[in-house]
C-alpha cells in the first residue's frame, strides 16, 4: 500500500485543516495556499482515483456530486460564478494524486488560473 494521499490524512484528523462542507463521498477545505479571494478544493473522500480523467471514466455519478458542490460553495463564499479546476499530470501543475478540485471565485484575474 503506498502512504495516505495528504487530503486523506486531513480527512483523518492527522492533519489540521477545517473541514467545511461534506457529503457522503465529497469534502471541501480551503486551500492552504490561495490563489484567488476564494480558493476551495472539493476533494472525493475515496483516494482511488488520481486525476480527473480517471474520475470521469470511472464514476461520473462521483464528479457530478464534485461539481454540485463546487456550485453550492461558490454561492455560499461568493457571488455563485466559480472557475473549477483540474490540475492533470505533474506538468500542468498537479502536486496532489488524489484527485481535487480546485474552485476559484469571489473577483477573478488572469493570476488565478493556474488553480
Ligand atoms: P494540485 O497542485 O492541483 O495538486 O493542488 C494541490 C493543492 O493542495 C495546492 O493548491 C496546495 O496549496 C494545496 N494544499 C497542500 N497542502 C494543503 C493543506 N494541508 N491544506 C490545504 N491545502 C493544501
Amino acid at each position: 500500500m503506498s502512504e495516505p494521499s495528504i487530503f486523506t490524512r486531513i480527512l483523518r484528523g492527522e492533519i489540521p485543516s477545517e473541514i467545511i462542507a461534506e457529503t457522503e463521498n465529497v469534502f471541501a477545505i480551503r486551500d492552504i495556499a490561495p490563489r484567488a479571494p476564494v480558493h476551495l478544493l472539493v476533494i472525493p473522500k475515496s483516494e482511488q482515483y488520481r486525476n480527473v480523467v480517471d474520475l470521469a471514466a470511472g464514476d461520473p455519478a462521483l464528479m457530478a456530486e464534485i461539481v454540485a458542490l463546487a456550485q453550492h460553495l461558490a454561492a455560499e463564499h461568493a457571488d455563485g460564478e466559480f472557475r473549477l479546476t483540474f490540475n492533470t499530470g505533474s506538468g500542468a501543475g498537479q502536486t496532489v494524486f488524489h484527485v481535487h478540485a480546485h474552485v476559484l471565485a469571489g473577483g477573478l484575474t488572469e493570476g488565478s488560473l493556474g488553480g
